[in-house]
């Protein structure tokens, strides 16, 4: 169990301590409309979860009552997503469309009380009927018909004499309720539909607000946890569990912030407008955010979990940076997978002093990680590395290849370059080198000294592998659909070239790539004859920092030789700064790892924290802005300093400028040096927190976008987060988002 109980595991032990409930049942109810995303995934690791903290049970329940849309290869993705994240629903999963004949009997019961009556006003009379926020709506006339009447209408709507939208069940509550919801809800709609279940003995198919509560309370569900968004259809839950009488054993409904993740899109709607425009190759496309998906990609169960477990539980809606999810499917594969070698973009390297064929032992994990395992890595005369791992006139700080700089071959020797040969185009084909007899890794005598350790591969040994490179599906933060797609998100590189014994001896389904990231062999597409490689995610983020140039990335990775542990283990010294920095200081491993391994940055950043006491938020910007610009310049060399830093973290703190402006303002510091203080007052960048500042924005925003408003009227409350980012990007950043948050909210609900 979680150790910081969340708002909804108290409610449940308070609930058993008070004798309320003897035992907890949950459920996961999900319509059969489209593939489960990450966010399903959290609400299944929510209801799931706490049945099995408290030796309770969760069902599975098909929420089918809209048949229009719905299909039995949706209920088949839904267990198998369940099933995935290890999660059990006992001995059979449940279908709302199942309970159809005692939700008719309800409702028969209801308009039996004179608490449900048949009405037969038009859907656009109904809407008008319902008043305003401000305005109490007003009754059907139908409302007026006898019980003998309803039943006989209601018993005729079931036998399918009406057409679709003829008439509808309405409960009778109050026409002038603050509560909309509760303005005489609709409960049964004629639906002329054939249903992939109960086939087509149905003409009339409960509403959501009916079916629900009856179906918890049939199942005898204890907790029914749902999304924010139903907070408001909280009354008409209680209102037809009360008004029916079932008073023993009912179910109390809750309610939890949904998940957002940023560069994605979530609902189904959505993601399924992407499949069938083909923008992805189906619902299981590695790039998208769907169970399917992140499977298919190589991401494992616990990864998710762990994401889900570490993101908690809140009762206001917030985005969450998909880089965590990214973290969390590295943190568990760093420790787990076999480290082999891949070269993505080759270059021939002949090694003239050598002419023997060796094969040498490599183990394939790393000394500090418990695993034991290893390989026979052929060596010989021709190789190939990394193209960019060579680079003939290099900038400064450039630790690999170069003509006058020795590289060491991982597992293997020390080589230097003897010679660059060209073709017509001036492009490089090869390079011809030599090898150190006496370097070899593990009894090295050479005594030469090397800045880094680049992968490789035997020419004649290697085997050609397809490896599909995934990056975000959206380039923007907050996408809203098609248009925002990142026309990179795939790259097919179809001659890679891999050491032999990861497709011979197969050690795993996943394997660390040195220097490139993770990556999973293909569930679907992989052959002996092709194999086929998914990239998972890179060692480390690459995203939230700007494009780099391709020279800027081979730098970067160099870094990561140095971080990753691969070349060097953390000395007496590091070591005690890393437990610092996680111990008392909090860092997450990561940060804590870049900066405990790197002096320039340790000490940038403890005398950044000396100046202002905000540990981890200056962390952050230290391990990747400061350290980005540290990549290719000393301290001295920088025009900004840890001083200036600590004042910069200070106004994100106090909340004058907002996290997106103070990547802006680190650019500008990096270019002039000026003070953070300064830029942020002579560039205007203050955060704007004013109300009366912001109204003005939203109303624009508003008038823009009647389509939208119109949908949110109608119920899509999901839209709110498009409102919140159209204001927010039209102040270029600056708006307070939570001051935003809450003023669109009001304004709109
Ligand atoms: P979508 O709009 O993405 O299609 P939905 O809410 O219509 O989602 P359902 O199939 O009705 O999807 O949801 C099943 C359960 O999963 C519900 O209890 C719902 O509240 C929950 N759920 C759906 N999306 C999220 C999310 N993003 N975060 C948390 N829980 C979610
Ligand atoms: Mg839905």
């Amino acid at each position: 169990m979680s150790e910081n109980k969340d708002f909804l595991r108290t409610i449940v032990e308070e609930d058993l301590k008070s004798g309320k409930n003897k035992e907890i049942v949950t459920r996961f109810p999900p319509e059969p409309n489209g593939f489960p995303h990450i966010g399903h995934a959290k609400s299944i690791c929510i209801n799931f979860g706490i049945a099995s903290d408290y030796n309770g049970h969760c069902n599975l329940r098909m929420d089918d009552t809209n048949p229009t849309k719905e299909d039995t290869k949706y209920v088949e993705a839904l267990k198998d997503a369940v099933k995935w994240l290890g999660f059990d629903w006992g001995d059979k999963v449940h279908f709302t469309s199942d309970y159809f004949p005692k939700i008719y009997d309800y409702a028969i019961e209801l308009i039996k009380m004179d608490k449900a009556y048949v009405d037969s006003l038009s859907e656009d009379e109904i809407r008008e009927y319902r008043g305003t926020v401000t305005e109490a709506g007003k009754r059907s006339k139908y409302a007026e018909r006898s019980v003998e009447e309803n039943l006989d209408l209601f018993e005729r709507m079931k036998n399918g004499e009406f057409k679709d939208g003829e008439h509808i069940l309405r409960a009778k509550i109050d026409m002038g309720a603050a509560n909309m919801k509760m303005r005489d809800p609709l409960l049964y709609r004629i639906r002329h539909i054939h249903h992939f279940r109960a086939k087509d003995e149905w003409s009339i198919y409960p509403m959501y607000d009916f079916a629900h509560c009856l179906s918890d309370y049939i199942e005898g569900v204890s907790h029914s946890i749902c999304t924010l968004e139903f907070e408001n259809n909280r009354d008409i839950y209680n209102w037809v569990l009360d008004t029916l009488g079932l008073k023993s054993k009912r179910p109390y409904q809750y309610e939890f912030a949904r998940l957002g993740i940023n560069y994605t899109v979530m609902s189904k709607r959505k993601l399924l407008e992407l499949v069938e425009a083909g923008q992805v190759s189906g619902w299981d496309d590695p790039r998208l955010p769907t169970i399917a998906g992140y499977k298919r990609r190589g991401y494992t169960p616990e990864s998710i979990l762990n994401f889900c477990d570490g993101i908690g539980i809140a009762k206001a809606n917030s985005m969450v940076d998909v880089a965590q999810l990214e973290f969390c499917i590295r943190d568990d594969l760093n420790t787990k997978v076999p480290r082999v070698m891949c070269v993505l973009n080759p270059l021939k390297v002949t090694i003239e002093n050598y002419d023997g064929n060796e094969e040498l032992d490599a183990s394939y994990y790393p000394d500090d990680v418990p695993k034991d395992g290893s390989r026979k890595l052929p060596f010989s005369r021709e190789i190939y590395i990394e193209r960019d791992d060579f680079i003939e006139n290099p900038p400064k700080g450039y630790f690999r290849l170069t003509p006058e700089q020795p590289v060491r071959l991982k597992h293997a020797y020390i080589i230097s370059c003897k010679e660059v040969i060209k073709d017509d185009n001036g492009n490089i084909v090869e390079i011809k080198a030599e090898y150190y007899p006496d370097s070899k890794s593990g009894s090295d005598t050479s005594g030469i000294k090397v800045k880094s350790a680049i992968q490789w591969v035997s020419a004649k040994d290697a085997k050609r592998v397809e490896v599909r490179v995934y990056d975000r599906l959206f380039k923007d933060e907050a996408p809203e659909g098609i248009e925002d797609i990142n026309p990179d998100s795939l790259q097919i590189i179809k001659n890679a070239l891999i050491e032999p014994a990861v497709i011979t001896d197969r050690p795993d389904e996943r394997f660390q790539f040195e220097r490139q990231g993770y990556f999973y062999a293909d569930p679907i597409d992989y052959t002996d004859e092709k194999p086929v490689f998914n990239k998972i995610v890179g060692l480390k983020d690459s995203w939230g920092k700007k494009k780099k140039t391709p020279l800027k990335i081979a730098k970067s990775q160099t870094k990561k030789v140095q971080i990753d542990g691969e070349v060097v283990a953390m000395s007496e010294s590091e070591q005690r700064l890393f437990d610092n920095y996680t111990g008392k200081l909090n860092l997450n491993s990561e940060v804590a790892n870049t900066l405990a391994r790197d002096e320039k940055l340790s000490s940038f950043y403890e005398e950044a924290i000396s100046a202002n006491n905000s540990p981890i938020t200056i962390a952050n910007i230290v391990a990747n802005e400061v350290a980005r610009e540290l990549k290719e310049k000393q301290v001295d060399e920088l025009k900004f300093n840890a001083v200036q830093i600590a004042q910069l973290v200070k106004m994100i703190d106090d909340t004058t400028i907002s996290n997106k402006i103070a990547k802006q303002v680190f650019e500008e510091m990096v270019k002039s040096g000026e003070n953070p203080t300064k830029i942020v007052e002579s560039k205007g960048l203050i955060q704007i927190s004013d109300p009366s500042k912001i109204l003005p924005i939203i109303d624009e925003v508003i008038a823009k976008n009647p389509d939208n408003v119109a949908k949110f009227k109608a119920g899509n409350t999901k839209l709110i987060g498009f409102f919140v980012g159209q204001v927010l990007k039209a102040t270029g950043g600056k708006a307070n988002p939570k001051v935003v948050n809450e003023l669109v909210a009001k304004i709109l609900l």
